[in-house]
This record gives structure tokens, sequence and C-alpha cells, in this order.
């Protein structure tokens, strides 16, 4: 989500050529080891507090489901400065700014973090902030399995995947699956209003769903550990 914070060009519009969204769960396992997850708009609920601030202390009202691009931030209708303090407070204080889990996701990944390693890239620039918020939002999980990467940048996250051998990715930009196509990763589109735009990649509706694809009982390897 950094780039809320840098603007950098022009945003492509959702809309694009390609064959119809498919929904894969069931048609491929995933093994646990090899799924990463992006973390703004597929664990936390972030665009939802986005849009809840805006009402609560900028009295603007916009509805989630008419969010049908990334960058929607742009064009609300809200000025410069109080856009960025929205965006400062979700990406600073992410617990303060009330972002609650996009709901099934706590359960799922705590299962994760239980059996071996859980590996989130965020675009996000700051690690801290956001990685206090999964653990204060997965209390039961093993901190000691929980790797966070703050990429900085959408596009440096397909190198950290690749160099941790990772070969799935939940993300909810479709920008950054494209990124990924035709790469050893496999993007996965986590469903959102914002990314329902034609497009090739597989998609999920939610978190049972997703944890639908997951191989539970596929022997675990702790590989994403080991390029550290
Ligand atoms: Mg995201």
């Amino acid at each position: 989500m950094n780039s809320i914070k840098k603007p950098v060009g022009k945003v492509e519009s959702g809309a694009r050529e390609g064959t119809e969204i498919k929904n894969c769960s069931g048609s491929f396992r995933i093994d646990p080891s090899e799924i990463a997850f992006d973390v703004d708009g597929v664990v936390a609920d972030t665009f939802r507090a986005f849009i809840e601030i805006a009402f609560k202390d900028y009295g603007l009202r916009i509805h989630y489901d008419d969010i049908n691009e990334y960058e929607f931030w742009k064009d609300t209708g809200l000025d410069e400065n109080s856009t960025n303090d929205i965006i400062s407070r979700i990406l600073d204080q992410p617990l303060e700014a009330d972002i609650r889990p996009v709901t099934g996701s706590v359960d799922v990944l705590t299962r994760l973090a239980d059996n071996g390693n859980l590996l989130f890239v965020t675009a996000r620039s700051d690690r801290d902030s956001i990685l206090n918020w999964i653990w204060h939002y997965m209390p039961l999980a093993r901190r000691d399995s929980i790797i966070l990467v703050a990429a900085g940048r959408h596009e440096d996250k397909l190198p950290i995947l690749l160099k941790r051998g990772m070969k799935y990715f939940v993300e909810d930009r479709l920008e950054t699956c494209y990124l990924m196509e035709s790469s050893p990763v496999t993007p996965i589109v986590f469903d959102q209003p914002w990314n329902r735009s034609v497009h090739p990649f597989a998609s999920v509706n939610g978190w049972e769903e997703l944890s639908d694809m997951i191989d539970w009982k596929k022997p675990w390897k702790t590989g994403c550990h080991e390029h550290v």
C-alpha cells in the first residue's frame, strides 16, 4: 500500500482484456509451505477502515462495494490533506486506525503459522507497525513462525517471493498479479470490489474458499526461513 503515500505515475483502470474470471477452488491443491500473502485487502480490511474514518472524521460517505479501482482514494472528493491524514493513520497506526482482519483470515493463518512458516509480503515500507497489528490479531499464532517482509514497492514483491521459494501469492491488486504473470509464482486474486474486472488469474471469494485450496495433509517444509 506504499503507493498511496507516494503515488507513482498514473494507475491503469481495472478494465482489461483477457479470459473470464475463474474460480479455481478445488481444482488444484496448494502445498502450505509454498503460499504467501499480501496484507492490505487480503488479511487486513484496510479499505473498509479508510471509508469508516472518512465518514467518522470527515463526513464523507463511500460505499465499499462501489470501490472499483485500487487507488480509489485519489478520487473521493476529499481534499489532499484529509486524504493524507487517513492514509498516514492507516500506514503508521493500523491498530489505532481500527483496521480489522478480513473475515476468516485469522483462523486459517493461525493454522498455517502453527504448522510451519507463514510469509507475508507487503508493499508497505514500514514493517513494524503492520507486524504488530498481525501479532495483535493473531494472539494464538506462533510468533516465530511469522515472517513479514515490507517490500516498499509493489514491483519488489515478486523477487522476494522467488527468493523464498514461494509458488503462490494471494493478492488483491490486479496490477501486482500481472507483474507475476509468466513467473514461477502463481497469483491468486483475493476477490474485492476493485479487482472484479476481467482477468486471467485464479481467484478466491474469501478465506474459507482459500482454505479449501490448501493441502493441509501435506508434510510441512520450512522453506521460507532458509533464505532470510
Ligand atoms: Mg493488498
